[in-house]
């Protein structure tokens, strides 16, 4: 190659390199930001992502995205696998071929005639009918179904699903609407297996919600329809044969994790959840025809916020602590990705200084320019530092609780201090209509800088320290009139609720409750997974005293607890 033109090449190659630096150094300005915010929204909220659902080929373009962004920037992979951090959770089930109702030697047909109800266990039964009307046995009410039933040890029981006061849960046979409890007292007496038939047309008949983490019983649980619940329920049934098969569908979601690794004592984590609800089959509140809920501010804002900061981090020259940046998964499905993480981390968690969590982010209100900012009060350094932070007039609305529906509980549960950044609620919230037309990029911008402002003032190897919080009006079940004052850990596959964090002053932690209960009874109600528990609260009022039975380090623990 020609002298001259070999100098040229060498002046050419060092100015792109200087150009490089130089310009990587540069933060983005307002504009480049917008514009770079857009890109993420509009591609994490195009309909080719299908609304990101864990577990789904639409949440697998969205961590390949976000992967590729990670790598663009230059961070490192903090994942188990590159920058994935895979988890898998159970969803929905699969109907097995051994599923059959033959009643009369006359076989019907699975969904048509009949269907296994989620409280089934697996198992094929042949044996003789007996009808024990809606199955009720309840003192309180002088009332027992059962009465001259004669000997049904050891058959099949028809019960009616419904209550004779029309399966209102709130009315004299409230209690009776919980089919759990039909079912345990058929076990109780005897039964092989349990059909349950509707006979009350004014009554719903139970659904097959695979969804909802029920723990099964102990015998085969199924629902007859139509011909089938006639016949058992009129006609001389000299035999019948049931068969339940019902295999959980177990699912796998990805949390997306990058770091820049400064070589310090300490790390701050960033975060944002990247999935959303694919197409609503599960915490929609849409009720028209199945459509792709796109998610723009829920949350693929968070995540275009999340892939800037990371670019600025990056590009600031702040050394001081390391930080990590997480996308996390299976957030709409009860905080799996970041449950799973905090149990399962890739550094440290003692070294963690805070978290910061960004869940909504892109529908700043215009007029009111109002940024509700959760968790001030889990450490005592944010409370002076977000009073000094003043950017385009945003206003800070300050709430002091840890807890809170979104990724920064699970930090908040391993005494990390969080803040999570929310710009409001809005119409279009879980539903389709979340799409990017709505997204107000200036205020998103706004709140970008916030963060980074928050990043520069934070900029020191010092850790922060952790305060608990007063989460009263935060936890488990704000609907019910009373609570025990715990967060429960959605994630828990086994029987029981197990307990991720316990709140000050409330009944559990007044009664010695710790994280890591498994609580398996309260007063007489068995507690054998969410739904039980809520339906278990639901009996008891303020003030009243009963016993909670917890399962801890495999010890049963029986304690009093008051409302
Ligand atoms: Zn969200």
């Amino acid at each position: 190659m020609h002298f001259i033109n070999r100098i040229l090449l060498l002046f050419v190659f060092s100015f792109w390199l200087v150009s490089c630096s130089t310009s990587s150094k540069v933060p983005l300005t307002n504009d480049e930001l917008s514009s770079k915010l857009k890109t993420h929204i509009l591609t994490l909220a195009s309909d080719e992502f299908e609304g990101r659902e864990a577990g789904t080929e639409g949440e697998k373009k969205a961590s390949d995205y976000i992967s590729k962004e990670f790598k663009k920037i230059g961070l490192s992979k903090k994942g188990t696998d590159g920058y994935l951090q895979e988890f898998s959770f159970t969803e929905g089930a699969k109907l097995g071929s051994s599923n059959q109702l033959i009643v009369n030697v006359k076989r019907y047909s699975l969904n048509n005639d009949f269907y296994p109800l989620p409280y089934s266990s697996n198992g094929i039964i042949t044996g003789y009918v007996v009808r024990v009307g809606h199955g009720i046995v309840d003192e309180q009410l002088k009332r027992n179904d059962y009465l001259g039933t004669g000997n049904i040890n050891k058959k099949i029981f028809v019960i009616e699903s419904g209550t004779p006061d029309g399966n209102n849960p709130h009315g004299k046979f409230g209690e009776w609407t919980d089919l759990r409890k039909k079912i345990d007292v058929a076990i109780a007496k005897g039964a092989l297996a349990v059909i349950f038939i509707n006979s009350d047309s004014t009554q719903e008949n139970p659904k097959a919600d695979w969804n909802f983490r029920i723990s099964p019983s102990t015998i085969p649980v199924l629902f007859a329809k139509g011909e089938a619940a006639k016949v058992l329920k009129d006609s001389i049934v000299t035999n019948c044969t049931l068969g339940t098969e019902i295999e959980k569908v177990e699912k796998k979601g990805h949390n997306v994790i990058g770091y820049v690794d400064n070589g310090a004592a300490h790390t701050i984590v960033i975060g944002a959840h990247y999935d959303h609800l694919g197409y609503g089959d599960e915490g929609s509140l849409y009720r028209g025809e199945k459509a792709i809920h796109n998610g723009a501010d829920d949350n693929a804002s968070g995540t275009g916020a999340l892939i800037e900061l990371a670019r600025y981090v990056k590009a600031s020259g702040m050394k001081n602590n390391n930080y990590l940046f997480m996308a996390f998964s299976g957030e709409e499905k009860g905080l799996l990705g970041s449950n799973y993480f905090v149990k399962h981390p890739t550094i440290d968690l003692k070294s963690v200084s805070y978290m910061l969590n960004m869940d909504m982010v892109g529908r700043l209100k215009p007029d009111e320019k109002i940024l509700i900012i959760n968790g001030s009060g889990t450490t005592p350094r944010w409370k002076g530092l977000l009073d000094s932070v003043t950017v385009d007039n945003i206003k800070l609305k300050e709430t002091e609780s840890g807890v809170g529906p979104s990724d920064h509980t699970s930090f908040y549960l391993q005494d990390i201090p969080v803040l999570h950044f929310f710009s409001g609620t809005h119409p279009d919230y879980h539903k389709p209509s979340d799409d990017e037309d709505k997204i107000n990029y200036p205020g998103a911008v706004s709140i970008t800088n916030i963060i980074k402002n928050i990043l520069q003032k934070t900029d020191s190897p010092d850790k922060l320290v952790f305060s608990k919080t007063n989460d009263s009006n935060n936890e488990d079940a704000p609907k019910f009139k009373v609570t025990l004052g715990v967060v429960p850990d959605y994630a828990f596959e086994g029987e029981g609720m197990r307990i991720d964090g316990v709140t000050d002053d409330r009944p559990a932690a007044k009664a010695g409750l710790e994280p890591g209960d498994v609580v398996i009874q309260l007063g007489e109600h068995k507690v054998l997974d969410m739904m039980s528990y809520m339906k278990a609260l639901s009996k008891f009022s303020k003030g009243e005293t009963t016993k909670v039975k917890v399962i801890r380090n495999h010890q049963e623990i029986e304690k009093d607890i008051t409302f």
